[in-house]
């Protein structure tokens, strides 16, 4: 099976994280810090605060920013649910802004008119998570416009999107968002097995995140409340978690950033490749927004299934039974059944769910093959044809 996804790990990082494993720390030693900084480094932000998944980082996001009960959390409904479980979990409700049909991300337009009726109803948003699919960047300075005239916090949910560019800049330089957050799961684009990173050009926001990334502790005796009993000393001042990144993890972290341009330029070639040879396909190929330079974390098509005398089904199991790893990203998440019981109904996006009753997410992944490649042209070709 090609896999639609998968990490590529070489002897460097195999001995990168022996040498930890060989050292003083498996946690809370140099690594982590380390990480951070070539984090910072690629991206341009102030701040990186590594954790152990982007999950962790978008609930440390949410809490630095000040969402609670009483607050609502706007996002896309085509992402993965973590994207929106982080609100839920800082007791917030959870609301969807409609997808555009073409760049497939939080539609800008739509959510304006959301935001003009939400106005005048006194629910407007505290948090709007725009989420980068694919890797492909989101209108970020439409939203950063909107969030300046409606007074909203912008997250980036860039899981999908590190090594990406926007108007020339990283993604996760921030510039028009209070926090970014990578995922360095195994089929994200750089992996540390389990992890993730939030990304803030605000030192307030970032000393908030710093504690409640572990258990709201601090040894910075300029926030501490009392007087420093000695060295041993350490206040817990708010109601934080255990959410740290292991050295072990931090260690191939680094050792996959120095990678990470790399595997980025290789997912375009692969990308350019799938563009010209499925071209004359009954298949929507993934479209570019201008100004913008994706990650590529996923190469989505979109069938045409009025000119294909399958169905959809057909079309995804005869390609896993030809050994094509294929996925679907996302099943809208106001169709789960946890979401249904807070009252969302199918037919609320009707974008999104055009988009999830046709698109099929094939192979990408740096360390993908020509060969390889050809095999999920050719199986998609056949199938598309008979
Ligand atoms: C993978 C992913 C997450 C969650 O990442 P973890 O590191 O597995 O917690 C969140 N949002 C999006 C868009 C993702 O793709």
């Amino acid at each position: 099976m090609i896999p639609y996804g998968k990490q590529s790990i070489t002897q460097d990082d195999i001995n990168a994280v022996i040498d930890v494993l060989q050292s003083d720390f498996l946690t809370q030693g140099p690594q982590v810090p380390a990480f951070e900084q070539s984090i910072v480094a690629a991206t341009g932000a102030n701040f990186a605060l590594a954790v152990n998944s982007a999950t962790s980082a978008l609930h440390i996001a949410c809490l630095a920013l000040g969402l609670g009960p009483g607050d609502s959390l706007w996002t896309t409904p085509i992402t993965f649910v973590a994207s929106a479980n982080c609100g839920l979990y800082c007791g917030a409700s959870i609301d969807f802004v409609d997808i555009n049909p073409t760049t497939y991300n939080l539609c800008p337009v739509v959510l304006k008119a959301k935001l003009k009726k939400a106005e005048q109803q006194g629910t407007l948003p505290k948090v709007v998570v725009v989420v980068h699919l694919c890797g492909q960047p989101c209108d970020m300075e439409a939203i950063h416009v909107l969030s300046i005239e409606y007074g909203f916090k912008v997250i980036e949910d860039a899981s999908h999107a590190i090594g990406g560019r926007y108007d020339g800049q990283p993604i996760g330089a921030c510039k028009y968002s209070d926090i970014t957050v990578f995922s360095f799961h195994p089929v994200k684009i750089v992996t540390t097995a389990e992890g993730g990173a939030a990304l803030t050009n605000d030192q307030e926001l970032a000393d908030k995140m710093r504690l409640y990334r572990s258990h709201g502790i601090t040894r910075d005796e300029s926030f501490m409340k009392n007087i420093s009993h000695g060295p041993w000393y350490y206040e817990q001042i708010d109601l934080g978690f255990n959410y740290r990144m292991t050295e072990l993890q931090a260690a191939l972290g680094i050792s996959q950033m120095k990678r990470l341009s790399k595997f980025v330029v290789a997912r375009h070639q692969l990308a350019k490749r799938y563009n010209e040879k499925l071209a004359d396909l009954p298949i929507t190929l993934p479209y570019q927004l201008p100004h913008t330079y994706s990650g590529l974390h996923l190469y989505v098509i979109r069938l045409h299934l009025d000119k294909i005398t399958k169905s959809y089904q057909q079309v995804f199991n005869e390609l896993r039974e030809a050994a094509i790893g294929v996925n679907v990203h996302y099943i809208p998440i106001h169709l789960q059944p946890y979401y249904q019981k807070m009252g969302f109904l199918k037919g609320d996006y009707p974008e999104a769910e055009r988009y999830y009753s046709e698109a099929i997410s094939i192979p990408m992944f740096h360390s993908m093959t020509l060969d390889q490649q050809d095999n999920v042209i050719a199986a998609l070709t056949t199938i598309l044809a008979g």
